[in-house]
């Protein structure tokens, strides 16, 4: 999905160009459209995910008809600090280059009389923290009768600040017929209170949350060869404790070489691929249930709804192309309380999607952790890329829109597979939170 598709103007659509962004974020994806229908709006994603652009980008479309008047701003943008306020106010300057819409500032620690000039003059849009925009209440010196369109930003933030009861008052003295958004990272029960009562029938919009919300996971990354993967795998489970394994590849070959080899070194190992039947599949993962093996190698197609206690670790033998698919993988162990241990191995050609992960996550996953054999990088970049691997379409599991990551080149003749066990997660990216992270949202 492009900027295009969100139904933006094409003033902003060039502005929005002008920045550099080919894709909107999953949040701007969700939230956009629903934002310009005029919902009330409920946005969850962790920093770093585009949040302030979800909303910003709307609001100038909505703004872009009506005027100001002297004292009553038309809108207003709660944040936390003055440096969060002074960031969203320069993506109002970035993306509304081409519309002609007067922002205001009002933050601590600056003079007031330019502030207060700026609102005589009537804004569009008044940027606020909840203290200073009190202080000027209390004079008189704003009105916030007019300002039908509300934003509550970094919300959880505000909560650690200990503002939310500030927010409250404000919130209260603004027209009962406006529309608010609220975006979080998280949603705390106060947070939650405060949108039941000041939100207006709310569209609910979730990203998946980080891995690192999960800190029963403990997350590491191993830099290996190509030609060596399989040879610290197996020092790995040698060396690890472990309970029991989930080790993930990207293709339903590599699935089946590894759990051959892997038998041929005696380990109690099992597998499900996509092109096991359904029958088997299920048969395998009872096996893996029952403690009859300790070892399940897997795909993408088994990594979703995939719910086993007391997975002690999740292996990922190959780095996963699509960064959310490693949330859903290592979501397979760490669940209900419980410790889990993620691994991965990465080439140094993995290096893109490691950091496409990392930058989701806004989490540096640590290196080494006992690694065996990591190489210095020089080896590895003379190091030869196995063949098959290279010529063999990834396995895809069955659900899948555009996402925000750069894709590969789909493997578009392969017919869908079933979703293999258990429940139905979640399809969407931008859906409900799937079960298995909202054991840690605590
Ligand atoms: P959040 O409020 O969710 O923490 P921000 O809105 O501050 O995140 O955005 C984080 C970073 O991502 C910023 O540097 C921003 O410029 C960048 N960004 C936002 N939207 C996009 C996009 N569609 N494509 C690429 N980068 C983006
Ligand atoms: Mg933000």
């Amino acid at each position: 999905m492009s900027f295009a598709d969100l139904g933006l103007s094409d003033e902003l659509l060039r502005a929005v160009g002008e920045s550099g962004y080919d894709e909107p974020t999953p949040i701007q994806r969700a939230a956009v459209p629903s934002v310009l229908m005029g919902k009330d709006l409920i946005g969850i994603a962790q920093t770093g995910t585009g949040k302030t652009a979800a909303f910003v980008l709307p609001m100038i479309d909505i703004l872009g008809h009506g005027r100001s008047r002297a004292l009553m701003p038309r809108s207003l943008i709660l944040e936390p600090t003055r440096e969060l306020a002074q960031q969203v106010s320069e993506n109002f300057k970035k993306y509304g280059k081409y519309h002609r819409l007067s922002m205001a500032l009002l933050i601590g620690g600056v003079q007031m009389g330019d502030q207060v000039k700026a609102l005589e003059k009537g804004v569009d849009v008044l940027i606020a923290t909840a203290g200073r925009l009190m202080d000027l209440f209390g004079r008189g010196k704003i009105m916030l009768n007019r300002c039908e369109l509300l934003v509550i930003d970094e919300a959880d933030r505000m909560l650690d600040m200990g503002f939310i009861p500030d927010i409250e008052e404000i919130c209260s003295k603004l027209p009962k017929s406006r529309q608010t958004l609220l975006f979080s990272a998280t949603m705390p029960p106060p947070i939650q209170k405060l949108a039941a009562k000041f939100l207006n029938d709310p569209k609910r919009v979730e990203v998946a949350r980080p891995a690192t919300a999960n800190v029963n996971i403990e997350q590491r990354l191993i830099e290996v060869r190509a030609d060596k993967k399989r040879d610290v795998l197996k020092d790995l489970l040698h060396a690890e404790e472990f309970r029991n394994a989930i080790i993930f590849c990207n293709r339903k070959t590599t699935v089946r070489e590894l759990a051959t080899s892997l038998k041929r070194s005696r380990f109690a190992v099992g597998q499900i691929q996509g092109d096991m039947d359904q029958a088997d599949r299920i048969a395998e993962f009872d096996r893996f249930k029952s403690g009859e093996i300790s070892i399940l190698v897997a795909s993408d197609v088994a990594a979703r709804g995939l719910d086993v206690k007391g997975v002690s670790h999740v292996i990922n033998f190959d780095v996963p192309w699509q960064p959310d698919d490693y949330i859903h993988r290592i979501g397979r162990t760490g669940r209900a309380g419980a410790k889990g241990i993620a691994i991965m191995l990465a080439t140094r050609e993995d290096r893109e999607a490691v950091e496409r992960i990392e930058k989701l996550t806004g989490f540096k996953i640590a290196r080494g952790g006992g690694a065996p054999e990591a190489e210095p990088e020089q080896a590895a970049e003379a190091a030869p890329r196995s063949a098959p691997e290279k010529r063999e379409k990834r396995e895809r599991s069955p659900r899948r829109e555009p996402r925000t990551a750069k894709p590969e080149p789909k493997a578009s003749a392969q017919v869908p597979e079933a979703t293999p066990v258990i429940e139905d997660m979640a399809e969407e990216w931008n859906g409900p939170l799937p079960s298995f992270l909202s054991h840690s949202a605590g």
